[in-house]
């Protein structure tokens, strides 16, 4: 598996950040009390870091208590998308094994019928009286009402099934779509990101029109959770997620690349074009006055760092996320609230130094 620089040091950061948590909880580092502490550290799973700290409240260490109580909720369960796939799969295929079993049992009654009008011509050809006559026209009757009764029968059933399939189809769709959501900002997560740059990647060896990468991180975020809390935090990231996304457009997609970063994708743009968008969505998030909801307490300001790179030919797409990610970096490192692009002296400057 290639990993990109950029993500080497982020899972080391994670990993830093749950031993960290249990250090000082005094809690020993066996592995699932760790993998509990890292998922939280890496912020993918909104509803266990709601959870976590829900039950910290104002309290910064974490108890035993806590962590096997959201261990047990987390861990120990498949997670209710995979239950949820699950058990659509199942549904769908206990529908389709219906729907067989109608369409053989509607089969059977057309073979039987089928012979008895086989039986029938053969005996109406030969010499027949009156009352085998009758006898006859009154079976054929009776089992021409049975056919009929069993296709209207196949009929419902079928439609039933149908609109049944269709439902769970909807289900599937929403269910695979979420796959694709973060569920904190409800914007594109870190699996989607993957799968449309390795799309633009292919259309830009293909069609050779470039694309830029947006990499934007929260400037000290850190300090802001330290400050006003972890629930508190999670609003910023859903601001910030929506100031982002309403500030671009089209085939452009948005997406949350992991705790407090997130990613652009901008189609069919070079760096000069990015460097308008990017400063529009820095300027956007830093005009936003941020609110306590519950106090109405004012909380400042908060700012994001920026860094564009643009595709380039004969280069992999770790390449790009890794110079995008230096440009992020020489905005940190200048001062944040700031756009860097791959084209600005500074950038270049860096490299030197
Ligand atoms: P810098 O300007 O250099 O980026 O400083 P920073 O403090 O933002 O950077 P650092 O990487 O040290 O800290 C990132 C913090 O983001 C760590 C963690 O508290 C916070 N964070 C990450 N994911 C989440 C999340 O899902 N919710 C909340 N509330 N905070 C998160
Ligand atoms: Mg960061
Ligand atoms: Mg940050």
């Amino acid at each position: 598996m290639l990993v990109s620089e950029h993500d080497y040091q982020r899972t080391l950061e994670y990993s830093f950040s749950a031993l960290g948590m249990l250090k000082r909880a005094k809690i020993p580092p066996y592995p699932h009390f760790y993998e509990l502490c890292y998922t939280y550290a890496s912020g993918i799973n909104e509803q266990l870091n709601e959870r976590l700290n829900m039950l910290l409240g104002n309290d910064s260490v974490l108890s035993m208590e806590t962590v096997l109580l959201v261990y047990r909720e987390f861990f120990d369960n498949p997670s209710d998308l995979e239950s949820q796939l699950t058990s659509v799969g199942q549904e769908m295929s206990s529908k389709i094994d219906a729907v067989n079993r109608a369409m053989d049992e509607a089969i059977d009654t057309a073979e039987i019928y089928s012979g008895s009008l086989d039986h029938a011509s053969e005996r109406l050809s030969g010499e027949m009286d009156a009352d085998s006559l009758k006898r006859l026209a009154n079976k054929l009757q009776a089992e021409t009402t049975q056919m009929r009764d069993s296709n209207k029968n196949l009929e419902e059933k079928l439609k039933v099934s149908q609109q049944d399939i269709s439902s769970l189809k909807r289900d599937l769709d929403t269910a695979r779509r979420e796959t694709m959501l973060d569920p904190l900002t409800k914007i594109a997560n870190r699996k989607s990101f993957d799968q449309r740059l390795k799309q633009e990647m292919e259309t830009f060896e293909k069609e050779g029109k470039p694309f830029t990468l947006l990499m934007m991180d929260i400037d000290h975020f850190k300090a802001f959770n330290d400050n006003y809390g972890h629930q508190t935090g999670d609003q910023v990231l859903r601001l910030v997620a929506m100031t982002l996304k309403s500030n671009i457009k089209g085939r452009d997609h948005a997406s949350r690349y992991g705790g407090e970063e997130f990613a652009a994708i901008l189609p069919d743009t070079d760096v000069r074009g990015a460097r308008m968008i990017a400063e529009k969505i820095r300027k956007a998030v830093h005009a936003k006055e941020l609110l306590k909801r519950s106090t109405n307490e004012k909380l400042g300001r908060i700012t994001i760092s920026i860094g564009a790179a643009q595709s380039h030919k004969d280069e992999n797409l770790h390449e790009l996320i890794e110079r995008a990610d230096a440009c992020l970096y020489t905005a940190k490192r200048n001062g944040r609230n700031r756009v860097i692009c791959e084209t600005d002296e500074e950038f270049r400057d860096s490299k030197v130094a």
